[in-house]
């Protein structure tokens, strides 16, 4: 990770890391680790803002964001999506809680942080589409 962005090799041998948006975002952002592991020509010039991180009680880090569906705001994180019963409430469940009996849950609290997570989902991730204008629509 540096400077907030997350970057990832595209092979084993390769000590060129690229930005991990550099597929979904196509960013030109680089780095490369030569062999006395030191950072070098590095291009940070990203064309999307940071992804917003969580660090899970392993050590794991998961990317979270806001998303439009329709006329409702889902919470993605790590490719699950969660939902808010209410306005006011600052609890998001898994989207597929009611359907699928999911217990997974996640909290923000006022400093718009993600707190008390419970990440044990008992289905696979749902899968998305991006459309046009940004708006993610189940498939
Ligand atoms: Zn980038
Ligand atoms: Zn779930």
């Amino acid at each position: 990770m540096v400077d907030g962005y997350t970057f990832s090799k595209a092979n084993k041998i390769s000590h060129t890391w690229h930005c991990s948006s550099r597929g979904m975002m196509n960013c030109k952002a680089r780095v490369r680790i030569d062999r006395s592991n030191t950072l070098v020509c590095v291009l940070l010039e990203h064309n999307h803002p940071p992804p917003k991180y969580i660090v899970t009680k392993d050590g794991q880090y998961l990317n979270y964001k806001l998303i439009n569906s329709g006329r409702s705001q889902l919470l993605m994180v790590d490719g699950y999506t969660f939902s808010k019963a209410n306005k006011i409430s600052r609890t998001w469940h898994c989207s597929s809680s009611g359907m699928m009996n999911c217990k997974a849950r996640v909290r923000i609290d006022r400093s718009n942080t993600l707190v008390c997570v419970l990440l044990e989902h008992n289905h696979p991730p749902p899968n998305y589409v991006v459309t046009k204008d940004g708006q993610y629509c189940k498939v």
